[in-house]
């Protein structure tokens, strides 16, 4: 059963504005009001026995964080499932909603996946939310990243409509690679489900992209990560191609894999990123593997690629030759390693973990910001973001306050 909570004391993080002094009001699973401590405390008698108070000790308060693009944690792998082993783990991380993210593989596996979380999406009562699926691939260019190539397949009607059809309206991202056969009609169908659309894995050309976003696709996977390289080069001249089209091109948000070590994307490329892209329309994630939540050593992914976790990093290599394969981070972790990396601020660097990734999969009218009528999805936090407080549609899921 919802509480109606007050949290008072604490700094809140719209996280457009930083609002001292205020006191936050959460009523039947919504956000109520945001109000002046003085008036609060003047009417203070007002509210009692009808709300809980909460005291946030001068921490602070922002929109529960939305991690669109993970893979799995607590060995379980976003395939598969056990759902609630993924919401209960990430929750503790101040993750209110997420997508469960698919990687390669087969598609009637892929199918039977969609079928699972639409079903548990309807009976979800605890932890963090699933708030629909991200599917990346299996409409993939073959050559890139730790992906098994096996089943990078072209797309067929008849696949992708299962696919679509299994996810009941909850396929909320796809990635495609423009250049292979078949996608054309493949992204045109997805824009009309209204599944928003990622390139990645990709060495389509300049020409290609663009066609792309006059199609509808709006949205970068992991930016550096899974993109072809660029092309010219002459005599000491710095080549050119998709990667630099990407980061000078409006029209499109950006994932961003913000690592400890800045192995996916080195700090210089993310300052680069940042100036390029800008805050509005850089997205924090994860791209968590199924071994997220186990000590350094050597494990079997879900995908059945042997992986590393080394000390004292937040990244997965391959056994085989050591590249990487995604993230043992959670949202607080690359929050905190895109100020330490960038310098940005603090309230710029949650909205990339908040109100962006809501508006890239088009649910920033109801999650994302701290205003009255929004989901009561808050995260609680201090400076290090070590997370304090989790509430999920007002209630509360997590307490370490
Ligand atoms: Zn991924």
């Amino acid at each position: 059963m919802t509480e109606n909570l007050i949290l008072q004391n604490g700094i809140i993080l719209t996280p457009f504005e930083e609002l001292h002094n205020s006191v936050l009001f959460l009523k039947d699973g919504k956000i109520e009001k945001i109000v002046y401590d003085t008036e609060f405390k003047s009417n203070k008698k007002f509210y009692y026995g009808k709300y809980k108070i909460i005291d946030i000790n001068n921490n602070y308060m922002s929109p529960g964080f939305i991690d669109i693009h993970t893979h799995g944690v607590n060995n379980v792998d976003a395939t598969k499932g056990p759902y609630e082993a993924m919401s209960e783990f990430i929750v503790k991380y101040g993750t209110t909603g997420f997508l469960p993210t698919f990687w390669n593989a087969n598609i009637s596996d892929l199918i039977d996946a969609c079928k699972n979380i639409s079903r548990f999406i309807k009976n979800q009562k605890k932890g963090s939310k699933v708030l629909g699926i991200n599917s990346e691939g299996p409409y993939l260019n073959p050559k890139f990243g730790a992906q098994d190539p096996i089943n990078s397949i072209i797309p067929r009607f008849n696949d992708y409509n299962k696919l679509l059809a299994a996810s009941e309206g909850n396929l909320k991202l796809m990635t495609v690679a423009p250049e292979i056969k078949g996608a054309e009609e493949l992204i045109k169908y997805l824009r009309l489900n209204d599944v928003t659309i990622a390139i990645c894995y990709t060495e389509m050309t300049v020409n290609q992209l663009y066609k792309s976003i006059d199609m509808g696709v709006s949205h970068i996977g992991h930016i550096f990560n899974g993109f072809g390289e660029s092309t010219t080069l002459d005599r000491g001249t710095k080549p050119y191609g998709l990667q630099e089209e990407l980061l000078v091109c409006d029209n499109l948000m950006s994932e961003v894999l913000a690592d400890k070590v800045g192995a996916h994307v080195h700090p210089v490329w993310l300052k680069i990123i940042l100036r390029c892209k800008g805050i509005e329309n850089i997205i924090l994630i994860t791209d968590s593997r199924d071994i997220n939540g186990n000590p350094p050593g050597t494990y079997t992914m879900g995908d059945g690629f042997d992986a590393i976790i080394k000390k004292d990093e937040d990244i997965v290599r391959l056994v085989d030759d050591g590249g990487l394969a995604g993230c043992i981070m959670t949202m607080n972790g690359a929050i905190n390693n895109m100020i330490k990396h960038t310098g940005i601020n603090l309230k710029d660097a949650i909205r990339m973990a908040t109100f962006n990734p809501a508006r890239a999969i088009k649910i920033s009218n109801r999650k994302g910001e701290i205003k009255a009528g929004m989901d009561a999805d808050i995260a609680v936090f201090n400076k290090n973001i070590d997370i304090k407080l989790t509430i999920v549609n007002g209630l509360i899921e997590y307490y370490n306050l």
